[in-house]
């Protein structure tokens, strides 16, 4: 159970400011893995989403990679505030945003921020701390050689996270020969751009001015196409989101078969989180790969 006097002295803690709501708010739908509450005292309104206690850690890397993109000034993100323990549950508060329309211009100009924000760049691919994809962990450790970096710490973990889930046999075969061929797919040398990481629709909204507005990021450095990649997986961004951010940072030569190796690491994801319906689909996606190889 989550101990909300807990949750309100740690706001006030970290704003500084007192923060006593008398109710713990309303629920808040939408989410795949968390519990989340608008909570409010009339003058200040937060977002917290609550889970187990052992959760702490994925929701210290959500503040972590929020206060990453914000640092940034271009996409909209919700304020962090903090995460820590409440009785026995763990919380992560940040700043609430009111939902809205989309204002004229509002998809190009969404394009045209992502762009922005994948010009903050680093070093190396990874990032200075794990984080979680969904509910599974994600690694970041730090590498200066991109086809290395996708091939361990995304399709290599998310196979072996496969493999100790039951699927064996030819997902296992053919991702394996899939990771000993496709740096040849990967020659393009991307610079490690800041990514929000799980860019599906769901994460991607409008403020009630109507700006773009972003959510619950899987942070890293790494090659901007696989953002981009990830908004096409699943749908929901308009034509102009992807003429603004081309207007702002075209695309180079070889993204169409590159993007099914990024969306790769997300349907074998889905397979891990939610089971077995996401096999042939992840299958298939090896397999024209391994043609593409050739
Ligand atoms: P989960 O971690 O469970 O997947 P999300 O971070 O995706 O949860 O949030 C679930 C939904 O709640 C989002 O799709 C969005 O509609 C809404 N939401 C998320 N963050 C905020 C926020 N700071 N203010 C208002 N609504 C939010």
């Amino acid at each position: 159970m989550v101990d909300w006097n807990a949750v309100f002295e740690q706001i006030s803690a970290a704003s500084g400011v007192p923060f006593s709501p008398q109710t713990t708010g309303s629920s808040i739908a939408g989410g795949c893995i968390n519990r989340a509450q608008r909570v409010t005292d009339g003058a200040r309104d937060f977002f917290v989403k609550t889970n187990d206690s052992a959760k702490l850690q994925m929701f210290e890397a959500e503040l972590a990679g929020l206060a990453e993109i914000a640092a940034t000034g271009t996409l909209r993100v919700p304020s962090p505030l903090c995460a820590g323990l409440a009785g026995n549950a763990a919380f992560l508060v940040m700043e609430y945003i009111q939902p809205g329309r989309p204002r004229r211009g509002g998809a190009a100009l969404a394009g045209r921020q992502l762009a922005a924000m994948h010009r903050h760049t680093q070093p190396q691919f990874g990032w200075y701390r794990d984080n979680t994809i969904g509910s599974t962990p994600q690694a970041n450790r730090q590498c200066a050689d991109w086809p290395e970096f996708w091939a361990q710490q995304r399709l290599g973990f998310q196979l072996a996270l496969a493999a100790r889930n039951g699927y064996t046999g030819p997902l296992q075969r053919r991702g394996e020969k899939l990771l000993s061929e496709f740096p040849a797919l990967l020659e393009h040398a991307p610079v490690p751009s800041l990514l929000h990481g799980d860019l599906w629709g769901g994460n991607m909204a409008f403020d009630g001015q109507g700006n773009p507005l972003i959510f619950d990021p899987a942070v890293y450095y790494g090659d901007r196409e696989a953002d981009l990649a990830m908004t096409e997986l699943f749908g929901g961004f308009a034509r102009d989101f992807y003429a603004g951010y081309r207007e702002a940072w075209p695309l180079v030569a070889g993204y169409p078969e590159r993007k099914v190796l990024y969306n790769l690491y997300h349907i074998l994801n889905h397979l891990n989180l939610f089971g077995a319906g996401y096999l042939s689909q992840a299958q298939h996606m090896i397999d024209s790969l391994l043609a593409a190889v050739r």
